[in-house]
């Protein structure tokens, strides 16, 4: 069976404190049960995540597919600079933010800017003015962050629980979905 996560990422690419929010974020899920506290290795990768737990079934309204039967059911909390892409899902379009033209075929250059660098500030060829890559309009989203949290195999998440995100980051989120 192929995987599939789900990413709450900040849209902010250089996000400050992002450690403190990290664990910020982590305790609140603790606590509500969504995940249990101790890692294990519930996620791809070689990171270990924090697994699963009954309060999971609170954050969705698709609880009969939580992954609580699969082996990779956990969040993984990432506080390094990543891009978040789709996966198979791939990007359809990428309008920016000042002249709404697509300019998704010319060059994945800024990704590798970013990734490399943090700048995610980024020159439209089009019209030639600057906008951070998180207002470009990317379908289907993509996110740019050094904070972000994964869930593996988790269906989508209520808005209300998107909203405790946004409250506790205290910055709009980007849902990112992707298909391995
Ligand atoms: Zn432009």
């Amino acid at each position: 069976m192929s995987d599939t996560s789900l990413s709450i990422v900040p849209s902010i690419g250089d996000f400050p404190n992002r450690k403190q929010k990290a664990k910020l974020i982590i305790d609140w899920l603790v606590n509500v049960h969504a995940v249990k506290s101790s890692q294990t290795d519930c996620v791809l990768g070689s990171d270990l995540g924090y697994p699963i737990d009954s309060g999971a079934k609170n954050l969705t309204d698709e609880v009969e597919y939580l992954p609580f039967r699969l082996m990779t059911n956990g969040l993984d909390v990432i506080v390094e600079r990543q891009i978040y892409d789709t996966g198979q899902n791939g990007m359809d379009s990428f309008i920016c933010p000042k002249c709404n033209e697509d300019i998704i075929s010319d060059g994945w250059s800024f990704l590798d800017e970013y990734f490399n660098t943090g700048n995610s500030m980024f020159i439209c060829p089009v019209c030639k003015r600057e906008s951070d890559l998180n207002n470009f309009v990317i379908d289907p989203i993509w996110g740019f962050s050094n904070l972000g949290f994964t869930f593996w195999n988790w269906p989508s998440f209520k808005d209300e629980v998107l909203k405790e995100f946004e409250d506790r980051l205290g910055c709009k989120v980007k849902v990112v979905y992707s298909h391995i």
